[in-house]
């Protein structure tokens, strides 16, 4: 009787630990800070950075 152990699915333990060295950008809302991962810039703009829980805020700069 075999008793192999079972191998977890590698995206259940992947975690983006570079996520926030690689974009190196913060929440420009108010108070917030977290990382950024959603930019907004219009041409010949300043982008604008926002974190997923604030990146409507960045509509208005579109
Ligand atoms: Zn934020």
């Amino acid at each position: 009787m075999s008793d192999e152990p079972i191998k977890l699915a590698e995206s259940m333990t992947a975690v983006p630990r570079d996520h926030a060295g690689v974009l190196g950008h913060t929440c420009e809302h108010h108070g917030c800070g977290k990382v950024a991962g959603w930019g907004f810039a219009r041409p010949r703009s300043e982008p604008h950075w926002f974190c997923f829980e604030h990146r409507a805020d960045g509509d208005r700069y579109l």
